[in-house]
């Protein structure tokens, strides 16, 4: 069994779309939740991370994790 990575400024792929048509998810603050951000209209969600993982299909990027 192999856990998903993901990790902060990632952009992920969900299992479902936004309404808005977009699939891309930017990861935006990591924690207890975690907030994801949608990448076509900007929508923030805020989503338990075992939730979070089991909606989650892929990383499409990883992000930087130096600023
Ligand atoms: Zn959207």
């Amino acid at each position: 069994m192999e856990a998903k990575q993901f990790g902060i400024n990632d952009v992920v792929e969900m299992k479902k779309q936004h309404p808005c048509g977009t699939n891309s998810w930017k990861v935006i603050r990591m924690g207890a939740d975690i907030r994801i951000k949608c990448l076509g209209c900007g929508h923030s969600i805020m989503i338990p991370r075992n939730e979070f993982t089991k909606k989650m299909k892929r990383v499409i990027q990883q992000g930087d994790t130096e600023s």
